[in-house]
């Protein structure tokens, strides 16, 4: 095996560096579900950009269409000046995305990362009902910034603030309190004015928690939760960073309820080619900013305004897609399921295209995960004690090409196992 040259990474790149020292070599190329690294070895992508490459690396049809555009001069950056990539943009997600499923939201452009539409969000729950507190759930990630990690479980990112976290309290997630149901505490505390817990500008949820270990909420969950909400007047977030852009199978996580949050978040795979964008939804009565009060640099990343849009076109006009994620997750469940009955201490969850193998031993995530890298498979791990193998294939992957990284996951797993 030849070594990485990786000096210039060790020695000047900061030590914050973190999916590099999990994946030790350099990537050079990508297409599909492939990255290819400087010494030309392949593998096969279950990480695919933490969710921003639902499409693949370098899709082909996305690719062309910004090729077209640079090379046409399209304005590349653009503030949040009208453009005609985002008239495009707009129009699509108005026919495409809202008009089909009934949804009435206005569309906001804020800077373009997930924790930054989660800011926006959170300041405009306050903003709209004049109050601080919010609530938050157990194993939550919603972003690093500080409002963003006010919201969020892991111990060890919330260190990193530096400030106290405040005006966010955490509930029980669906299934934390097992046995429990699950909404006991939180309609107490919030009926009851002497329960300490100030009225809530908002509640901020995942459909499923990513990084918080493939937590899955059932639907009849996120409805009660709507429900609990709406009666209230407590603003719904629904932070589809992660779970949006198709990764459960719908194009919004949250489908599956049939519920419509008062306020939704989108980034990662909605700019379609892993280029930076995020926009958060709101209901149009909440739209209530006045001009510039959140603002940004780079909000108008037009590049990825148009890939963005012919994403949304090409796949997400009709309900094939849907159709094949859903089809897709099934094969991978099923795989799953059966390496648990192979395997004593795992077990597996997932929604969709998104699914988690859960060791009872911690510690043999990592090294699945690591082993997985070295067959040239690559998977992250995730949960409150990095317990979970994490699976986020690109919805565009084929049944072939999922067989082999299962087949590569199972390998890995084999070889732990032998070692232990
Ligand atoms: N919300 C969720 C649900 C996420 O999974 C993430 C990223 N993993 C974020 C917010 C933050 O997104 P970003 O890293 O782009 O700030």
């Amino acid at each position: 095996m030849t070594v990485a040259e990786t000096t210039v990474f060790e020695t000047l790149e900061s030590n914050v560096r973190g999916y590099c020292r999990a994946w030790p070599t350099v990537f050079d190329t990508a297409r599909g579900c492939w990255l290819t690294d400087e010494n030309g070895k392949e593998y096969l992508d279950f990480f695919a950009g933490a969710g921003s490459l639902n499409y693949g690396h370098n899709n082909p049809v996305l690719k062309q269409a910004l090729i077209d555009y640079l090379v046409g001069d399209g304005i590349t950056h653009g503030l949040d000046m009208s453009t005609v990539a985002k008239r495009r943009l707009l129009e699509t997600i108005r026919d495409v995305l809202l008009i089909p499923r009934g949804m009435d939201y206005k569309v906001q452009f804020p800077g373009p990362t997930g924790a930054n539409a989660v800011e926006a969000a959170l300041k405009l729950a306050r903003k709209i009902t004049g109050r601080t507190a919010v609530l938050n759930f157990t194993n939550a990630f919603h972003g690093m910034t500080l409002g963003a990690l006010s919201v969020t479980g892991n111990a060890a990112k919330r260190a990193g603030a530096g400030v106290p976290l405040i005006h966010a309290t955490p509930m029980p997630y669906d299934g934390y309190l097992e046995g429990v149901d699950d909404f006991s505490w939180m309609r107490r505390t919030l009926d009851d004015s002497s329960s300490g817990i100030d009225k809530p500008a908002a509640v901020i949820v995942e459909t499923v928690q990513g990084e918080g270990g493939v937590n899955v909420a059932r639907a009849e969950w996120l409805r009660a939760l709507a429900d609990m909400c709406a009666a209230r007047g407590i603003l719904l977030i629904v932070d589809d960073v992660q779970m949006g852009c198709g990764r459960t199978g719908p194009f919004f996580s949250f489908e599956v309820a049939g519920i419509q949050p008062d306020i939704i978040t989108l980034s990662k795979s909605i700019g379609g080619y892993g280029l930076p964008m995020a926009l958060v939804l709101m209901k149009p009565e909440l739209d209530q900013w006045t001009p510039g009060e959140h603002n940004g640099t780079f909000r108008g990343n037009n590049a990825a305004f148009i890939t963005g849009e012919v994403a949304l076109r090409e796949y997400w006009t009709g309900a094939g897609m849907e159709a094949a994620t859903l089809a897709k997750g099934e094969h991978i469940r099923k795989h799953l399921t059966a390496m648990t009955e192979t395997f004593s201490g795992t077990s597996t969850r997932g929604r969709g295209m998104v699914h988690g193998l859960v060791f009872d031993d911690a510690s043999q995530a990592a090294k699945v995960s690591s082993i997985a890298f070295e067959l040239g498979l690559l998977v992250e791990t995730s949960g409150s004690n990095d317990e979970v193998v994490k699976l986020l294939p690109p919805l565009v992957a084929t049944e072939d090409e999922l067989t082999h990284g299962l087949g590569l996951l199972t390998r890995a797993v084999e070889i732990v196992r032998d070692a232990h």
